[in-house]
C-alpha cells in the first residue's frame, strides 16, 4: 500500500444534513461566502475569511487526490479478498497500516463516501454558481470522468447567484450534472431578510426558485424558525409561507434559530434588541407556516436544531432527510405540533443548552 496521508485535497467547513446522511464526497471549489454579511451567521461558519474563487487546475488536483486515495482503499480491499468492497476490516488493516489515517478527515470522507456506494458529491462552499459557468462545467465534467459511479452531484447557492444566471446557463449546468440546489431563504419576509441583511428580496428568492426548478433542479430550501425573534414570529412564518407557495420547493428543510455567538444577531440579543423565542413559540411559528402551506414539497425537520420531544422524550418529529410529503402529511405534521405544544416546555431540548448557539 501506497502511504495514503500523502494525498490530501481541501474540504470545507459545512455541509447540509443530508449530504451527510448520505455521506457525500464533499469538495471545495471556492472557498468562504462571496456575501458573508447574514446578521445571524457572519462569524461562524466562515470564520470572517474572504471569498475566493479557487484556479480550475487546483480544483482537479483535488479531484485526482480523492481518486489516489480511492483507488489505495478499493486495492487493499482486493488485497484482502473483498473484491473491491468496502468494509470494517478493509479500514481497520488500513488504520493498522498507517495510524495517522485515524485523524485524516480526507481519508475518512473518501472511505465513508466509498463505502456508501461513491454515488453522491457536494459541492462546497456558500455558493458554488457564483463560479463562471463554463468553468463549473468544466469541474463537474472531470468529476464525473475521473469517477463514472457519481449519480449525484449537489451544492449550496443563493438565489441572488442563480438570479444572475441566464435560463440558459442553469439548464447548461444541470445537463452536465448538477443536480439538487440546496438556497437558504431564512424567511421570505421583506423585512426580516432586509433586518438580517441577507442581500435578497422575497421576489428574488421567488424567481431564483422557479428559475432553478424550470432549469430541472432539485430545489431545497432551508427556512429558518425564530429567526425573527418574537417581534417577526407571525410575519415571518406567513410570508415564507407565502413565497414557498410560490416556489413549491421539492424539499422545505427547516433548521430553527438560536443565536450564534460572535455574531452581529447575538450582540443585538445581548442588548436587548432581539427576544429569542421559546420552544413553544417556535413551534406555533411553524404552525402558522405549515398552515399557510399550499406545496407539494417534502416538508423536513432533519436539523439538529429540529429537538422538540414527545411526553416520552422522543423526538417529536422525524429528521428523515425526505421528512413529511405535503400536502397529504400536513394533517400529521399539525398534529404533531399540537402534541409538542401540550409538552412542558423545559422538556423540549433546547439546544441553547447543548452549546448549539456557539456551533450553527
Ligand atoms: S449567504 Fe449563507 S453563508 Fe453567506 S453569510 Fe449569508 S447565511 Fe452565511
Amino acid at each position: 500500500m501506497k502511504q495514503l496521508s500523502a494525498h490530501s485535497f481541501e474540504i470545507g467547513a459545512i455541509r447540509p444534513p443530508s449530504e451527510g446522511g448520505s455521506n457525500s464526497l464533499l469538495l471545495r471549489i471556492t472557498r468562504n461566502c462571496p456575501w458573508n454579511r447574514c446578521k445571524f451567521c457572519y462569524g461562524t461558519f466562515y470564520n470572517r475569511e474572504k471569498f475566493q474563487l479557487r484556479p480550475i487546475e487546483e480544483i482537479k488536483q483535488d479531484i485526482r487526490a480523492v481518486k489516489a486515495i480511492s483507488d489505495e482503499i478499493l486495492e487493499v480491499s482486493r488485497e484482502l479478498g473483498y473484491a473491491g468492497q468496502i468494509n470494517h476490516l478493509v479500514g481497520s488493516t488500513i488504520i493498522e497500516r498507517e495510524p495517522e489515517l485515524n485523524q485524516s478527515y480526507c481519508f475518512i470522507t473518501v472511505f465513508n463516501w466509498l463505502a456508501s456506494g461513491g454515488r453522491t458529491v457536494f459541492l462546497q462552499d456558500a455558493d458554488s454558481l457564483i463560479m463562471r459557468t463554463t468553468e463549473l462545467i468544466q469541474v463537474i465534467n472531470y468529476l464525473k470522468e475521473i469517477f463514472p459511479s457519481i449519480e449525484r452531484i449537489t451544492s449550496y447557492a443563493r438565489s441572488l447567484t442563480i438570479c444572475h444566471k441566464t435560463p440558459a446557463e442553469l439548464k447548461e449546468i444541470r445537463a452536465v450534472g448538477l443536480n439538487r440546489l440546496h438556497v437558504g431563504l431564512e424567511t421570505g419576509d421583506d423585512e426580516l431578510l432586509k433586518y438580517i441583511d441577507k442581500g435578497v428580496t422575497a421576489e428574488q428568492h421567488i424567481m431564483a426558485g422557479r428559475k432553478a426548478k424550470e432549469a430541472g433542479f432539485e430545489y431545497s430550501a432551508y427556512v429558518m424558525p425564530g429567526l425573527g425573534g418574537r417581534a417577526f414570529s407571525e410575519q415571518h412564518a406567513k410570508n415564507s409561507a407565502r413565497v414557498l407557495n410560490e416556489i413549491d420547493p421539492h424539499y422545505i428543510r427547516l433548521r430553527p434559530y438560536l443565536p450564534g455567538q460572535g455574531t452581529p444577531l447575538f450582540e443585538e440579543c445581548k442588548n436587548g434588541n432581539f427576544q429569542v423565542t421559546s420552544p413553544h413559540e417556535r413551534l406555533r411559528e411553524i404552525k402558522t407556516m405549515v398552515e399557510t402551506l399550499k406545496v407539494t414539497s417534502h416538508l423536513c425537520f432533519d436539523h439538529i436544531m429540529n429537538g422538540w420531544r414527545k411526553e416520552s422524550g422522543a423526538l417529536l418529529f422525524t429528521q428523515d432527510y425526505e421528512g413529511y410529503k405535503l400536502p397529504d402529511e400536513k394533517g400529521r405534521v399539525l398534529e404533531l405540533i399540537e402534541e409538542g405544544l401540550r409538552v412542558r416546555e423545559s422538556l423540549h431540548i433546547d439546544a441553547r443548552k447543548k452549546g448549539a448557539m456557539r456551533h450553527l
